[in-house]
């Protein structure tokens, strides 16, 4: 397979400042390399990290073609390529580098190169497949910038999913359903039966949800401060709902749950929700922390409520190894038991920010998706 195909040109959205819109450059993608595919997006999700970036409360450099919950067609295909030809079908995930211990292990998003290869929007050698009027644009961010019409990534980032589904509504099982669904099924673990604290209604909380649904927790408590995102969680699975800007969230998980809850899954990011999801935990319990804090954030711990066999641990994409995960969550979308498309939001490309207006500034849309201009 591969051959030597030439450079092409597609149109990137690209991040350059904290302020102002996102610009829309024509840019040159390099032919992959002989362990990369070319890719050519169908539609990319938006996602919370996406925009933190962008705005810069996550300071990661720009300009950068941000993007990462993308699906596509695979174009090319470099010559060790084994698992993917021309035509799959694709998700897009973070990249790691196979060989480490965490890698062998099965989590890749722990990988000793994680950084490297997917926050500083370059290779590990330090080029990039995407330039710009000839100057190297960022354009590796989690293994695949794709808010483009043509992506570069690695064949380990890229998931062949089945083709009988529709392909544009499939990006955001590479970040946040593995995220949320992970974060339930791989770290935390809950028995049939057990009791769930969620905090955060977004893609992740929801997702979360519906991982504590899959597991058989009787008791899945979701926190918002959005009615509408509340009615959401409902409506995928959530057996009661809290809503934190008009109770205590601590006090009215104890209140429904006597005792305590046997988990948490912090999703929200919000230093409040964290102590509430520990200081809402029985006795065992663990809080399964996965919201993006801001840099610098101190949280106040009762120290009384992490004895007694309680505890936080942080978690990264839901522990999962993406190339099984994937598929499996697909399988599980297309049986109707991972009812996301219900809170997904279609955007043409051009109505990028737009899309990040309804999303992080009002969350009137839970989770837009970016539909590709055809070719
Ligand atoms: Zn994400
Ligand atoms: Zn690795």
């Amino acid at each position: 397979m591969g051959g030597e195909q030439g450079a092409v040109t597609a149109l990137a959205a690209v991040a350059t400042a904290p302020d102002g819109p996102f610009e829309f450059q024509e840019v040159e993608v390099l032919p992959p390399r002989a362990d990369e595919v070319r890719v050519r997006i169908a539609a990319a999700g938006i996602c919370h990290t996406d925009v933190a970036v962008k705005e810069q409360s996550v300071q990661l450099p720009l300009p950068m073609v941000l993007g990462h919950e993308g699906a596509g067609v695979v174009e090319a295909v470099g010559s060790a390529v084994r698992h993917l030809r021309v035509g799959d079908p694709v998700v897009l995930a973070g990249d790691s580098c196979g060989e480490c211990r965490r890698c062998h292990a099965g989590l890749p998003f722990y990988c000793d190169e994680f950084v490297e290869r997917n926050l500083t929007g370059f290779r590990v050698d330090g080029s990039s497949p995407l330039s710009c009027e000839g100057a190297p644009l960022r354009g590796r961010f989690v293994g695949q910038s794709s808010f483009a019409t043509q992506v570069v990534a690695t064949a380990r980032s890229a998931i062949k999913v089945p083709a009988d589904l529709p392909l544009e509504l499939l990006g955001p099982l590479g970040c946040g359903l593995t995220t949320g669904v992970g974060t339930v099924l791989n770290a935390l673990k809950p028995p049939a039966g057990s009791s769930i604290a969620v905090f955060g209604a977004g893609t992740v909380g929801l997702a979360a949800v519906m991982g504590a649904r899959l597991a058989g927790c009787a008791r899945i408590i979701c926190v918002d401060v959005r009615p509408a995102r509340l009615a959401m969680a409902e409506a995928v699975g959530a057996t009661d709902t809290v809503n934190a800007a008009e109770e205590d969230a601590t006090e009215a998980i104890l209140d429904r749950v006597p005792g305590g809850v046997d988990f948490s899954a912090e999703c929200s990011g919000v230093a409040e929700a964290v102590t509430a999801a520990v200081h809402c935990l029985g006795r065992p319990g663990w809080c399964a922390q996965v919201g993006a804090t801001p840099a610098g954030t101190q949280v106040p711990l009762d120290m009384d409520h992490v004895g007694f066999g309680r505890g936080i641990r942080g978690v990264v994409m839901g522990d999962a190894n993406t190339q099984t995960f994937v598929p499996y969550l697909a399988a599980l979308f297309r049986d109707g038991r991972l009812p996301y498309d219900r809170f997904v939001r279609f955007y043409d490309f051009d109505a990028i920010d737009q899309a990040v207006h309804d999303s992080a500034v009002t969350g009137e849309v839970i989770k837009p998706i970016l539909r590709m201009p055809a070719a």
